[in-house]
């Protein structure tokens, strides 16, 4: 085509996706179930009630319905910061001389600063319909935790957030703005849980982890009634949530015939890779059309890359369902590494078994290098990345470079997945010189395995 193409391609309002895509169902092998910890049965339904809303669960079971409608009202809530554009990163292209082409999906503007909020008003919204009184959640970084106090304050939910303690003391922004938007902010270990007062008798000084903060959300909301737990990662459900923004994605690229030839995104737990990569998964799935499929971990929490494949604890206090994923075991306590959304010892399961089967890659890069691209972006494309994206922007950035030594015009897209004005201490030890490269050595490894479920799954 020799339409010129936008720096920004916008879609219209009622070009939002009416329905989410489930990759799931064009999966032949399927993600393997959650067990139940104690009889390590798959979890039926019913067990899965007492702690996400209904709805939900039917969600999270289904991998065969490719395609679930978005109800009207989490549409309208979604038109007040989308369709989120794609932006063609000229300015970076020519900055590093590349033939390549470079495409971002940008999802921080709306103020949780991330793409959290696709799934958070979609989870508050289940909760609503269902009648309960509030939900309950962790946070690490905080977006996440933001991201649903906006979404339970418009639709009227009480909101407990469980941040992790060392989040909660060195981001005080993050939690004001969820006390703005009505939510309780509680530092993670607390003595308002069972498990919390455990972990503080067992370890007085620790600063928290998002596995301890979730199985204090899950006790209060499996102990409060009228009340349920909802996870801002990792779940079938949030990718599928997430899938709207590969949906957005793909409609605005095909309008102008760009086919991309990689596909990039930073991965925690794995919900906006997941979400991005969904509807063009789908074509490679059903051998339409290929894609390279670029998953970008932390060196210091590398789940995929030095993982193992098997049934895991998603949580310190081992109360959650067990999930086989890439996991470093939950007893992994990464070191503190400034991308805090990627700080998840496992991967989703979806993501997991499309890894496992070969359909996608993935590569761990180390933290400074991450904030040197993440600078070279901010000063050239404008945008303040957060770090965890600035993750997809550092191979983004190394592809495009390894373009220009073959002189290939690739297309390369990459999700962009919030802004970083909330993480300016992270940039401040970068500008002074401070930042560390931490990786764990094997050892750190096998120690995190040995906290694994003993049985072969
Ligand atoms: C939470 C978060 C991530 C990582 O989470 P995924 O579930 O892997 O997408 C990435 N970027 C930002 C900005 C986040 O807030």
């Amino acid at each position: 085509m020799s339409q010129e193409i936008p720096y920004k391609i916008y879609l219209s309002e009622d070009e939002i996706p009416t329905q989410w895509y489930n990759l799931r169902a064009d999966m032949k092998k399927k993600p393997a179930p959650l067990l139940n910890p104690a009889t390590l049965k798959p979890l039926t339904a019913e067990e899965l009630s007492v702690v996400f809303c209904k709805e939900l669960v039917e969600q999270e079971l289904d991998e065969n319905t490719p395609f679930i409608d978005i109800p009207k009202e989490i549409r309208d809530f979604y038109k007040m910061y989308r369709p989120s554009p794609v932006v063609r990163a000229y300015c970076l292209e020519k900055y590093l001389d590349t033939p390549a082409e470079i495409y971002y999906k940008f999802e921080g503007n709306n103020t949780s600063g991330s793409h959290k909020l696709n799934s958070a008003i979609a989870q508050a919204y289940y909760a609503k319909k269902q009648g309960l009184k509030g939900v309950t959640t962790e946070t690490g970084a905080g977006q996440w935790g933001t991201a649903l106090s906006m979404a339970s304050a418009y639709l009227g939910l009480d909101c407990k957030v469980y941040m992790v303690k060392c989040s909660y003391e060195q981001k005080p922004f993050r939690r004001e703005v969820m006390r703005t938007y009505g939510a309780t902010v509680t530092p993670s270990p607390s003595n308002t849980t069972e498990i919390g007062r455990k972990i503080l008798a067992e370890f007085p000084g620790t600063t928290g982890s998002l596995g301890c903060a979730i199985s204090e959300a899950v006790e209060v909301a499996t102990s409060t009634e009228g009340y349920r737990y909802v996870l801002g990662s990792v779940l079938n459900q949030v990718l599928l949530h997430q899938s709207v923004i590969g949906l957005e994605a793909k409609a605005a690229l095909d309008k102008y015939g760009i086919k991309p030839d990689m596909i990039i995104g930073c991965a925690g737990g794995g919900s906006n890779l997941g979400g991005l990569i969904a509807p063009f998964m789908r074509e490679k799935l059903r051998g339409e059309n290929d894609y390279r499929i670029i998953a970008v971990e932390p060196a210091s929490c590398p789940s995929f890359t030095r993982g193992k494949y098997a049934y895991d604890f998603c949580d310190t206090g081992k109360i959650c369902p067990l999930a086989k994923m890439y996991t470093l075991g939950s007893g992994f306590i990464p070191s503190a590494s400034h991308a805090g959304g990627l700080r998840f010892h496992g991967m989703c399961p979806t993501l997991s078994e499309l890894y496992d089967q070969g359909m996608m890659e993935a590569v761990a890069v180390e933290q400074t290098s991450v904030f040197e691209a993440a600078t070279m972006f901010a000063r050239v494309e404008g945008l303040l990345p957060a770090p965890e994206s600035s993750h997809a922007i550092r191979v983004a950035i190394d592809e495009a470079l390894k373009c220009k030594q073959t002189g290939e015009k690739k297309k390369i897209l990459f999700g962009l997945t919030g802004t970083g004005y909330f993480d300016l201490v992270a940039y401040q030890k970068y500008n002074d010189g401070e930042m560390g490269d931490y990786i764990p050595t094997d050892e750190d490894i096998q120690k995190g395995w040995a906290s694994m479920p003993k049985v072969d799954l």
